[in-house]
């Protein structure tokens, strides 16, 4: 399907006007270019949003908010299963605007947008189980209970990379705890951004029974200077934010400043330990995915390999090939598993970190760029690293593109402080038959990250558990579990039901 067609049938044929419609602002801001990473063409124009739009966004959304928190909450959850049923029937055309900007191949577009349907059912589910507690009180007569209630407008910014479920993620929890979500996407992928809007705007539109209004979700196309006015505004009580650790520095202090709470969702420098009985067929197929899939640009993306020395001399030859051989190309080609990195910038930061590992003595397998037989954009063959000493520096920062540092160990308690000795703490990963290696990585001395797997690649998360990592990562937990409770404020509820004011810890006084 041509970029044309792909978003027409999104409603996307003016993206101009669309992108004015849903900011709901005079459209005074510097012209955005919209590149498709595929081939580097120009898929729309259109004046971005500045920071001065962000206080008109948030009137609206508060306005919203005092509606949808008197909604009940399971009727939140229709509009949100009303929601994933319209991302059902839209699945294969908003993929096809995922992979046109953000580059990814159709199976992996399409996951996304599956994604976001698994959390809409997540969060309909959810709607009936925003649980409080009856707590014991010490004082007769009396009950003592928690209550969660909405808690306002949540700013949401996501980074290019998932450009739709990481919104959603958000959207559809925050819309059942009864916030209203204004949504600044990265300028790199705003198209999915308003299709997205626009499918949530027709569910609400057809959905005037449930009573909620048009105005529980905004969308501002803008860049660095709205987000920061996001993160520096009182009307947004949470801020959720998706994207590299120097951004989330800046929105995590911004928001503490003002004493609001943050949902930092940061880079991640995710490692797999390949112990001697780990499998090494699962292993091979779970660093190739994991490493080289969606072209090094996950948050979960493994960086680092690190190998057992009786494991290596098997492993590293068979992973080598198998890096050299991966179809890489347009990702709308069936069978092609790299596509292309956003842009030159990725690239260059690229070179630049193979350059920094060669200047140390460390020898690069791979990593050149592809230019024949694609369609123009920014292709790159995977890297491989070897030598690199683990404490380097260059090991320690994420370089958002394929490639992999290779790191030999001998003991487990030498891998695992390899392991957590970098700033970040997403994903990690052991593969092992041994059940003691499984336990000890899992235990509270192994892995320090959000996520630790056994016998599965780093990258691939599901939406049932709570998705985020530790350190530099941010903190922040999204998606399944609890995370619902970010988007709520707990209010501790004591009646007395008595006829005398016994107080707490036996206080007396003669009045
Ligand atoms: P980025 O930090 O450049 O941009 C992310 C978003 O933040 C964009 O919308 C951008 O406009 C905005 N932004 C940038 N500076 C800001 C500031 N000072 N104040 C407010 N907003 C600001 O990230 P990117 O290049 O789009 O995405 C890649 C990064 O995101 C990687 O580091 C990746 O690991 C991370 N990421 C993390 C997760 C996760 O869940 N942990 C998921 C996806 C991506």
């Amino acid at each position: 399907m041509d970029a044309d067609t792909t978003l027409r049938r999104l409603g996307l044929a003016d993206p101009h006007a669309v992108a004015l419609a849903a900011d709901r602002r005079s459209g005074s801001g510097q012209t955005l270019a919209v590149r498709g990473c595929i081939d580097g063409a120009t898929l729309a124009a259109f004046p971005q949003a500045v920071a001065a739009d962000v206080d008109e966004a948030v009137r609206v959304a508060q306005e919203a908010f005092e509606t949808l928190r008197c909604v009940p909450a399971p009727r939140r959850g229709e509009l949100v299963r009303r929601l994933g049923n319209k991302l059902r029937e839209r699945k294969s055309d908003l993929g096809a605007v995922v992979t046109l900007e953000a580059g990814k191949s159709v199976q992996e577009a399409e996951g996304e947008v599956q994604e976001m349907i698994d959390v809409c059912d997540f969060a309909v589910g959810l709607s009936r189980q925003l649980y409080g507690l009856t707590i014991a009180t010490e004082r007769p007569h009396h009950r003592m209970m928690e209550q969660w209630h909405p808690l306002g407008p949540v700013a949401v910014i996501t980074a290019f990379n998932f450009p739709v479920a990481v919104w959603a993620w958000n959207a559809a929890l925050a819309l059942v705890c009864g916030d209203p979500v204004v949504w600044k996407p990265s300028e790199k992928t705003p198209l999915t951004a308003l299709a997205c809007h626009g499918i949530l705007q027709e569910v609400i539109g057809e959905s005037g029974d449930l009573g909620v209004p048009a105005g529980v979700s905004g969308v501002l196309v803008g860049g660095r200077e709205v987000g920061e006015a996001m993160a520096d505004h009182h009307g947004f009580p949470l801020v959720s934010a998706t994207g590299s650790v120097r951004m989330g520095r800046a929105v995590g202090a911004a928001v503490g400043a003002r004493l609001g709470r943050s949902l930092l969702e940061l880079g991640g420098n995710n490692a797999m330990i390949v112990a001697p009985s780990a499998d090494p067929d699962l292993a091979l197929r779970a660093i190739t995915f994991s490493a080289f899939g969606t072209a090094g640009q996950r948050c979960t993306t493994m960086r680092r390999l690190i190998v057992h020395e009786e494991a290596a001399d098997g492993l590293l030859p068979r992973l080598k090939k198998v890096a050299s051989t991966l179809q890489i190309g347009d990702p709308r080609d069936a069978g092609v598993l790299l596509g292309p990195l956003i842009d030159e910038a990725a690239h260059q930061a690229m070179q630049r970190a193979l350059e920094c590992a060669r200047d140390a003595g460390a020898t690069v397998t791979g990593g050149e760029r592809v230019t024949e037989g694609v369609p123009g954009g920014v292709y790159v063959r995977p890297a491989i690293v070897e030598g690199l000493e683990a404490g380097s520096p260059l090991i320690a920062e994420e370089t958002f593109a394929p490639i992999l540092y290779v790191l030999p160990y001998r003991e487990l308690d030498e891998a695992i402080r390899i392991h957590n000795d970098v700033p970040q703490g997403l994903a990690s990963a052991i593969f092992t038959a041994d059940v003691r290696e499984a336990e000890r990585f899992l235990s509270a001395s192994g892995s320090d990250c959000g996520i630790a797997n056994v016998n599965i690649g780093t990258s691939g998360a599901e939406i049932g558990g709570a998705f985020g990592g530790e350190k530099d990562t941010g903190g922040g937990r999204e998606s399944g579990s609890d995370a619902w409770k970010n988007y709520m404020r707990r209010a501790t509820n004591t009646i007395n039901f008595g006829h005398d004011l016994p107080l707490a810890q036996g206080v007396n006084f003669e009045a």
